[in-house]
């Protein structure tokens, strides 16, 4: 028991460390989920900053413009238009996950699973349900189902305000990546417990936040990762939230 506490190194990032960057078998966060359901829409963080600790992720951009997600390198902002742009290093993030993904394990999916049923499958395969995993799906997808979230105004609605003007995407016999993590339960109001993932066409021009999907064909990869540092916002709104609260319920609508 005390090994298995060990094992899991949360260090929680104020400024100037630069401590983590050899280590690439971590994941980088930015803020908490809480926070963003609270609407802090703004971070300190640049796209430049972020791209030092990862190649593959997701989260958003400042003021919620839109999805955001990271392949090979490449960081990407679905926007409510539904199409994927390319995200400039000076634009800032005020929620994101990334890692230098390096699967731990391969596997290959040729049964016509939807989103839950790929969810259990893959929970089967893990070793644990307490550490973290980045997840990459490529392949063919019957179905996809994807969202966007509008550019957000000052004074900032919260997250549950502000996903009812989303958009929907269907795409129908896609090639495409799906990119994202699997969270522990007992990291809820940090991050998203169980998946979160978003998808980008093959051909890197449109996508979203998943909502629902059934796979024909793809090879996933799974990336284990004991390890979590997470970077919380300066002196700004984040400074004036109650995170305390359980927003669970809040969360459900949003996510899915
Ligand atoms: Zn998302």
């Amino acid at each position: 028991m005390f090994k298995k506490t060990c094992s899991l190194f949360i260090v929680i990032f104020l400024a100037g460390c630069s401590c983590v960057h050899k280590n690439r078998d971590i994941l980088y966060q930015t803020s908490t989920i809480n926070a963003l359901i609270e609407g802090v829409y703004e971070g300190d963080i640049t796209f430049k900053e972020l791209k030092e600790h990862g190649d593959f992720g997701l989260g958003t951009v400042n003021e919620l413009d839109g999805e955001m997600l990271a392949l090979d390198g490449i960081f990407y902002q679905v926007r409510s238009d539904g199409m994927a742009y390319l995200i400039d290093p000076s634009m800032k993030t005020p929620f994101a996950v990334v890692t230098f993904f390096e699967p731990d394990k391969a596997l290959s999916i040729d049964k016509p699973l939807n989103c839950k049923e790929l969810s259990d499958y893959l929970d089967c395969l893990l070793p644990t349900e307490n550490i973290f995993y980045a997840v990459k799906l490529e392949g063919t997808f019957k179905y996809i189902k994807a969202r966007s979230v509008p550019v957000q105004n000052k004074p900032y609605p919260p997250l549950v305000e502000a996903v009812k003007d989303q958009k929907i995407f269907e795409f129908h016999n896609i090639n495409g990546t799906i990119v994202g993590f699997r969270f522990p339960g007992y990291m809820k109001g940090v991050n998203v417990p169980g998946y979160h993932l978003h998808f980008i066409t093959e051909d890197r021009k449109a996508g979203g936040h998943l909502l629902e999907c059934t796979i024909a064909d793809a090879h996933a990869g799974i990336d284990y990762t004991n390890n979590l540092f997470i970077a919380l916002p300066g002196e700004s709104a984040f400074y004036n939230i109650n995170l305390a609260k359980d927003k669970q319920d809040q969360l459900d609508k949003i996510e899915k």
